[in-house]
């Protein structure tokens, strides 16, 4: 098709302001989908989405429309994910398009997704079409909301604000045709007469391989061409090319502008990212499309199989296709075996991927507790980045530490405005901005990267009742005092049980930790001693119970000589065990997610 005739676009939302919908009725109105087969929420389809409520990875869908001008359009949806934690898959996608759909529910206005995605588009140079949802509602505001979208931006007018109801479709087929209007059609690099298609998405398929979603910004995409992958560096022949529409439909081309899929027949899924670039072998593009990140990991965590590793790699690899921000390294335990040691955007990402390992791969795993990157400076001037607690060199041996802090936006309503400032204080933040804007308070934080990663986000999401958004900018490092704890259960070292804190929270943590043992700790025929212990000291104590009465209780008709001598043998049992003779379950370790 003619680019002039090409629109590529996205919905970006605040959750539950009727993306899904919107998607829905535009898909039934140019006849995608048509009305008995379309299900309620087509472009959900993770199990992990549903019960987060979530879009974690996106989906595309070519529609086509005849607009009033009698001339045919393919408007690409590109559908985003819809979670602040995944803005850079958010930006992945819509690196593909030349405009957004701001979506903005009637009856509850502007709110902190819909900030933190219109400045996503903003920062990526988009237009913007800003529209007013559920305007069939008996509590649609629609003035008091057009009011709140007009101060988001300078360059928006009154008459640029539309209005629709997705449900019902009132305003969706004039919404197509502004999109044709106001979105420019697809931008094209001329500066190449050869092949350059941006893969925005990746997904997998047991018989042919990997899939690559794309959108072509010059050149011509054919079946069975001698293709190049530039930053994978890899060659390959592409099988079949086509389109979503919605399921996929196989063409003989594809051309500038166009977004569609390549069948690329490729099963190793250890080298190719989302944002690379695919052009031909011979007479290819020499330089690749912007829009290539490598991973940007904050925290990092040993993860283990409990049955087959092969199963594991093949499964986690899979994932990290459309998660880009996914790293990958094979680890051994002395304990646990060969592993992985993965990097997170923070602890709910490692929460979506242990899920998704179990619901799409049917797999269990054991995790470590999760850590930032340290930088060690030792006193023979050496510097080492620590990101497994394993590897955190003794205290005498250490000068100085440093820790990651990070500058977050935190957007919220007034009214938690105050609980916000108790959180992030208790978190270590240190406030240094406050913005008001017209419905919504936004704070900027310095913190301490470990806090955010591992337990803020889910306190933050709890005391806004999930509303609060945050995002996070620089990080620099920063001096701080930083203590290894580590774990003996029944006087045996457990490696894996190693946790990098601050020495300020140690003994606290330590205390909850060691109760936490304490319970989850298989019992055995004796009791156990859980310590937790600091640069040779313990600080923290707790026993295991037996499962059965040890000696020193059902003894009651035993003389008390008897019961000793039963007491120092169980005593020499234990000491003489150098190692755990029993496995810990994940429970164990799910501890330090939970502290
Ligand atoms: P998403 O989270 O942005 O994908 O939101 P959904 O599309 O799942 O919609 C959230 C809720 O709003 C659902 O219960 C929809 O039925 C409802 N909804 C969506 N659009 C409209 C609309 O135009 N009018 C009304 N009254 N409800 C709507
Ligand atoms: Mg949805």
């Amino acid at each position: 098709m003619d680019s002039n005739n090409i629109r590529n676009f996205s919905i970006i939302a605040h959750i539950d302001h009727g993306k899904s919908t919107l998607a829905d009725q535009i898909m039934t109105l140019t006849h995608t989908v048509d009305q008995r087969s379309a299900k309620p929420q087509l472009l959900d389809n993770m199990a992990v989405e549903q019960q987060h409520g979530v879009t974690v990875k996106a989906q595309t869908v070519t529609n086509f429309f005849i607009a009033k001008d009698n001339q045919r359009y393919a408007l690409n949806l590109i559908d985003t994910p819809g979670h602040v934690d995944f803005s850079y898959e958010v930006s992945k996608s819509l690196a593909a398009t030349e405009g957004v759909i701001l979506l903005v529910d009637a009856t509850q206005g502007v709110q902190a997704q819909t900030v933190a995605n219109f400045n996503l588009a903003k920062a990526q140079n988009i237009k913007i079409l800003p529209v007013i949802n559920k305007i069939d509602s008996l509590n649609a505001d629609v003035a008091m909301v057009k009011q709140q979208i007009l101060e988001l931006d300078v360059d928006f007018s009154d008459s640029d604000i539309l209005e629709v109801s997705a449900k019902h479709g009132t305003g969706v087929e004039n919404l197509l045709e502004e999109i044709i209007q106001r979105i420019p059609m697809p931008k094209l690099d001329h500066s190449v007469s050869g092949l350059k298609a941006l893969v925005f998405d990746l997904s997998y398929d047991n018989y042919q391989g990997i899939i690559a979603h794309v959108r072509l910004f010059s050149g011509e995409l054919r079946a069975n061409q001698k293709l190049h992958l530039m930053h994978a560096d890899k060659k390959f022949e592409s099988k079949t090319i086509g389109i979503f529409n919605p399921n996929m439909v196989e063409k003989d081309a594809l051309h500038a502008g166009e977004v569609g899929f390549v069948v690329t027949g490729i099963k190793e899924t250890d080298q190719i990212r989302v944002g690379d670039t695919i052009t031909t072998q011979s007479s290819g593009a020499l330089e690749p499309l912007r829009g290539y990140e490598a991973a940007h990991p904050v925290v990092y965590a040993g993860i283990f199989p409990k049955d087959d590793f092969l199963t594991m790699k093949s499964a986690l690899f899979k994932i990290a296709l459309n998660d880009s921000s996914l790293s990958i390294e094979e680890d051994y335990s002395d304990a646990l075996g060969p592993g992985f040691r993965v990097g997170f955007l923070g602890n709910f990402h490692l929460q979506i991927i242990r899920e998704r390992l179990k619901s799409e791969y049917d797999l269990e795993v054991i995790t470590t507790s999760p850590n930032v990157t340290y930088k060690v400076h030792l006193k023979n001037a050496q510097l080492l980045a620590i990101n497994n607690p394993i590897n955190f060199p003794d205290f005498s041996d250490i000068d100085y530490v440093e820790e990651p802090v990070v500058t977050v936006q935190i957007t919220t309503l007034p009214e938690t405005v105050n609980q916000v400032i108790n959180l992030s204080e208790k978190y270590k933040g240190i406030l240094t901005d406050l913005n008001n804007l017209s419905n919504l308070v936004q704070l900027t934080y310095d913190m301490p990267l470990s806090e955010i990663a591992y337990h803020f986000f889910n306190a933050l999401k709890s005391e806004t009742h999930g509303y609060a958004t945050l995002s996070m900018g620089k990080i620099v490092y920063q001096p701080a005092d930083i203590v290894k704890i580590t774990f003996d259960i029944n006087y045996s070292r457990v490696p894996q049980l190693t946790y990098l804190t601050h020495r300020i929270d140690a003994n606290n943590e330590a205390q909850a930790l060691v109760h936490k043992l304490k319970y989850t700790v298989p019992r055995q025929l004796y009791p156990m001693p859980a310590q937790a212990i600091i640069e040779g000291h313990v600080i923290a104590r707790v026993d295991i119970p037996p499962i059965r009465k040890n000696a020193a209780v059902s003894g009651d008709k035993k003389s008390i000589s008897k019961q000793q001598v039963l007491l120092r043998r169980q005593s020499l049992n234990k000491r003489k065990s150098k190692q755990l003779t029993f496995e810990l379950p994940q429970s164990v370790f799910d501890i330090f997610l939970e502290i």
